[in-house]
């Protein structure tokens, strides 16, 4: 703390004595850097800020005990075949028995396998209330404890609650944008929401008789319907993406979108041999932008997650040169298959999609500063541009790019699996959104009110949000939901609002010409340029010419869906 109080006061210095002709950017950053320093309690008298450590080691030891009583849950039900009825055999065989019964363990592994395919109601309901007790009465008043002490800490800082000072820093600025943000999607997702739902429920008379719909009941029809509407062999979809085929695609969509240019470095030392790298070069100005490397095949002992990593942030030296950035995408493609190039099933594609824009996103960064590069930027705003590019994962001229049968790569995807692809994105989006906005009204009200008791929100909320179904009874999803005890406290919403945005700039900009070059120039040093030196919603409503709107996410998920 006390370097953080001497760099404190080097800031404030360095703030009385500007010159006026300081660039803007120079203010940013130490006005930025002065704030950091306030919301770690630089302000706090001695025993405050003893005060606020406390309740940092409390706050991080609650998080602990809850994430262990997650992973220390065995439970498991002994049920019978009979109440296994529609069970894949691959999925049976692999379960213990015992009393001749089947051993289910409660691991999401094995409970979303049972509440989408068996047929039995009673075994789904008995499945879904077991798996939903995981954490216990002992997880639910940690979580609450944990909000207490949330607010304490940020009330320390001058803040009125614990959502006011986690959503200070972000694009929505507080609480309260946010609660209405979420109402708002909520309330113009029901109507699509309600007419999936009459849909739901006609299947469940037709299968088993006039019983009341329940949450045990929603993924099961959700799987039976979409055998119904879609047409798509999984199977059949992975034999078009070859890796080898879909990176030397991606690649392609990348630098003709945004007008650069990829040249790989030959004969360069790196850390393994299928290891490739790549410089990065403006297509006109042949202005060398960064570097990549792609480390994506599987092997032993590697990071076992697709991700990006950041070698080296961009920035303008002090001698006008600049120092271009670096970064790494990990994954665990598998390399071969028969001798013949692997297959990538179809969610890879996309997350290798998604990774590798995050990757052009930080080769693209112009920020002057370092601090204003690299993928460290604004919570909400860093997801938008990967968001935004997986859409070409969803439309055919571009999947055409990056597919081809694998035995003669020449024979391209159908354009009617695009169309199911895409279909099968958004079907049923009206649900599957309503029940991501209620977790996230739960973690946006309880993180900005205080006293409350979770429980009872939980299941006033839930008939409301979701069209007058129920909690399940015996229930309690506070007791396991990871995501707001733990990296996500008041944050949940991040990705419906990434994901609102992304879909703005996708129908307003890219939707009707995917590879217009003006477009993706114009995006590149609009929105990916200037990384993290302007404010995120200035970037974006710039770059739109006016305000972000929900309706093109609304009307383009469904659209598509019934
Ligand atoms: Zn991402």
């Amino acid at each position: 703390m006390c370097l953080a109080i001497v760099l404190f006061a080097i800031c404030i210095k360095m703030i009385l004595q500007i010159d006026l002709t300081i660039v803007l950017l120079n203010c940013l950053i130490m006005v930025e850097q002065v704030k950091e320093f306030e919301r770690n309690g630089v302000k706090l008298s001695q025993s405050k800020r003893k005060e606020m450590e406390k309740l940092k080691s409390h706050i991080d030891a609650l998080n602990l005990k809850y994430l262990q009583n997650l992973n220390d849950f065995t439970k498991f039900l002994l049920l019978g075949e009979d109440e296994l009825a529609g069970m894949p055999f691959e999925f049976l065989k692999d379960l213990e028995k015992a009393d001749g019964k089947f051993k289910v363990p409660l691991t999401s592994y094995h409970v979303t396998p049972v509440l989408e395919h068996c047929k039995v109601g009673s075994t789904r309901k008995q499945i879904a209330v077991a798996y939903g007790q995981k954490g216990g009465k002992d997880n639910v008043a940690i979580l609450e404890n944990l909000v207490q002490l949330r607010h304490k800490f940020a009330k320390l800082l001058g803040y009125t609650n614990y959502a006011d000072f986690a959503i200070e820093p972000r694009m929505p600025k507080t609480s309260r944008k946010i609660l209405e943000f979420l109402e708002e999607m909520s309330e113009q997702l029901s109507d699509v929401a309600n007419r999936e739902l009459n849909i739901l429920k006609d299947l469940k008379i037709k299968e088993e008789g006039n019983a009341q719909f329940g949450m045990e009941d929603l993924l099961y029809y959700i799987k039976r319907a979409e055998e119904f509407k879609v047409d798509l062999d999984v199977g059949e979809i992975k034999q078009y993406f070859p890796v080898g085929l879909v990176i030397s695609g991606m690649l392609k969509i990348f630098q003709d979108l945004f007008a650069l240019r990829f040249d790989e470095i030959k004969d360069v030392d790196v850390w393994h041999d299928t290891v490739r790298v790549f410089s990065v070069w403006d297509a006109s100005s042949s202005d060398l932008l960064g570097y990549f490397f792609l480390d994506i095949f599987s092997r032993e002992g590697k990071y076992a997650h697709t991700c990006v990593v950041t070698l080296q942030n961009g920035c303008l030296c002090s001698n006008g040169t600049r120092k271009v950035p670096a970064a790494v995408i990990l994954s665990q493609c598998p390399k071969e298959f028969d001798g013949n190039s692997a297959l990538l099933r179809f969610p890879e594609v996309v997350r290798l999609f998604h990774e590798f824009s995050h990757v052009v996103h930080h080769v693209s960064n112009r920020a002057t500063f370092s601090r204003f590069s690299g993928l460290r930027l604004e919570g909400d705003f860093a997801e938008i541009p990967s968001l935004l590019l997986e859409n070409w994962c969803y439309e055919s001229i571009s999947l055409k790019m990056m597919s081809g049968f694998h035995q003669d790569i020449t024979k391209s995807i159908s354009s009617e699996a695009c169309q199911s692809l895409k279909r099968r994105r958004d079907l049923f989006a009206g649900l599957k959104m309503k029940q991501e906005i209620l977790l996230c009204l739960v973690d946006q009200i309880i993180h900005s009110s205080e006293n409350v008791d979770i429980d009872d929100l939980i299941k006033d909320l839930h008939p409301k949000v979701m069209l007058g179904i129920p909690l399940l009874e015996g229930t309690s999803p506070a007791s396991s939901f990871p995501r707001i005890a733990f990296g996500y406290d008041a944050v949940c919403y991040s990705y419906i609002w990434s994901e609102v945005f992304a879909a703005d700039l996708f129908v307003s900009k890219f939707k009707d010409d995917l590879l217009n070059q003006h477009a993706g120039l114009r995006f590149r040093n609009k929105v990916l340029a200037p990384g993290g030196s302007k404010d995120p919603l200035e970037i974006i409503t710039d770059y739109l010419g006016r305000e972000p709107s929900l309706q093109p996410f609304i009307q383009s998920r469904t659209r598509n869906s019934l």
